[in-house]
């Protein structure tokens, strides 16, 4: 049973707690079924070298502050899979750690997708030591796991400019659209290369991508493209001018 690949833009950690964002990714667990696991690329594991989580049962990790006691409170108790990080390193040569669990990159969208808590999931880091051609390549190295019954997701926003980001919302800035419908524009036409040079999608694109760490996530999926693949979007949404929610589903 081949899966699909699945970006989430997940915005702000509240969302692990429900918001306007969690009906489309329920939505999104209902149509795809249970897959046999996960690997998940999250904006917020960055390290020098590259790492997989291998632990059967991966903590929940709190990596934000100032947020409500509810927030701190929740644990996703999806389990890990040792079996899944053995053959993520064997394709990837990634180091298997358990000084990793599951972020509120990965958790605060799959606490929605499969509420049960019943898929196994194993992170594999952002290895900051790559560029993004770097990332890409690697990301490709991951193709064989679609036909093995694993979704390949990444996790972060097109757009993500928290300077700019407007609290209490607000219009989205053109730059914003503009950068989201391109990178839209790019996936649909499976046009590789532009992602890989993001600077050169639209007219101050670094506004949309002050640090590449939210953006990067979304080549591991576009890399596991097939000829004939759909993409579709979910949570076409910019929140506070400078925060893509935007979601995209391939094939
Ligand atoms: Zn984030």
């Amino acid at each position: 049973m081949r899966q699909p690949a699945l970006f989430f833009g997940h915005g702000s950690p509240m969302n692990a707690l429900g918001g306007p964002y969690a009906d489309a990714w329920r939505g999104l667990g209902e149509a795809v079924g249970k897959p046999r696991g996960v690997v998940m690329v999250s904006a917020h594991w960055e390290t020098e070298g590259l790492g997989v989580t291998a632990q059967p049962n991966p903590e929940t990790i709190h990596d934000f502050g100032n947020f409500p006691a509810e927030l701190h409170a929740m644990q996703y108790p999806a389990p890990g899979s040792p079996e899944l990080a053995a053959r993520v390193a064997e394709l990837t040569g990634a180091a298997q750690t358990t000084d990793w669990g599951l972020d509120h990159g990965t958790r605060s969208v799959l606490a929605h997708v499969w509420p049960e808590a019943d898929v196994p999931v194993v992170q594999l880091s952002l290895d900051r030591l790559l560029d993004a051609r770097g990332h890409f390549d690697l990301a490709r190295k991951l193709a064989p796991l679609r036909d093995e019954g694993v979704i390949v997701a990444g996790s972060g926003d097109f757009v993500h400019n928290l300077r700019t980001w407007k609290r209490a919302g607000g219009e989205p800035y053109g730059w914003a659209t503009r950068f989201n419908e391109a990178v839209k524009a790019a996936l649909v036409r499976g046009d590789d290369d532009a992602l890989i040079n993001w600077v050169g999608l639209a007219e101050e694109a670094q506004m949309s991508v002050p640090t590449d760490e939210h953006f990067l996530p979304l080549l591991y999926v576009a890399a596991q493209r097939r000829p004939g693949d759909d993409v579709g979007f979910f949570n076409d949404v910019i929140e506070g001018g400078s925060i893509s929610m935007t979601g995209v589903r391939i094939g």
